[in-house]
């Protein structure tokens, strides 16, 4: 059974208090009835969109500790309330079941990935940085200059990088010799 504002012809509710017609004038039956899941809601978290260097606004909303919406923040002077179809479709990235959380390793030649902790992950990268930095610190010039430098060592970080983590990304990487330190986000 319709309820009796359903009666009304859609022009007249429109012209009835939602003169744009974006609101209960435009529902239909069915979606008088939703709920949205941000109005369920515990607590909604602001954060930033990781894609991409604009750096849009998001608000995440979270129930029972898990990310259930992510959606644009009208607070933010950037992209006031406003996401592309990627920064919207955050939740997915958070949630998909396919989402890899596990490090991954394919050692030389090998045909498949094997997955190894985060720790042995880490331990290999840093020691082929020590390694690598060894093999091609240059020192001075045929001249005697200067270089104290290694061109061994690249570093390309991505759009997910927060500032703070650039600013130590850069830090470390200078400190160790490094001139190739780029940011996919500026290519
Ligand atoms: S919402 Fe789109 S434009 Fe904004 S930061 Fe994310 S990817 Fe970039």
């Amino acid at each position: 059974m319709p309820s009796p504002r359903r009666l009304v012809p859609p022009f007249a509710r429109q012209l009835a208090g939602d003169r744009l017609g974006l609101g209960r004038a435009a529902q239909s039956a069915h979606s008088e009835r939703l709920t949205a899941r941000t109005k369920t809601a515990d607590k909604v978290v602001q954060s930033i969109c990781p894609y991409c260097a604009v750096g849009c606004g998001q608000k995440v909303y979270v129930k029972d500790e898990k990310v259930i919406q992510i959606e644009g923040d009208p607070d933010s002077p950037i992209s006031r309330g406003r996401l592309c179809p990627k920064g919207a479709a955050s939740e997915k990235l958070v949630n998909s079941p396919m989402r890899e959380t596990r490090v991954k390793y394919r050692p030389p030649g090998a045909r498949d990935w094997e997955q190894i902790s985060l720790e042995q992950a880490s331990e290999m990268i840093a020691e082929r940085l020590i390694k690598a930095r060894a093999e091609t610190w240059e020192e001075q010039t045929d001249d005697g200059e200067l270089l104290k430098r290694t061109l061994g060592i690249h570093f390309l970080g991505g759009a997910t990088l927060d500032t703070e983590e650039n600013y130590l990304i850069k830090k470390f990487f200078t400190a160790a010799g490094a001139l190739s330190i780029e940011n996919q986000a500026r290519i």
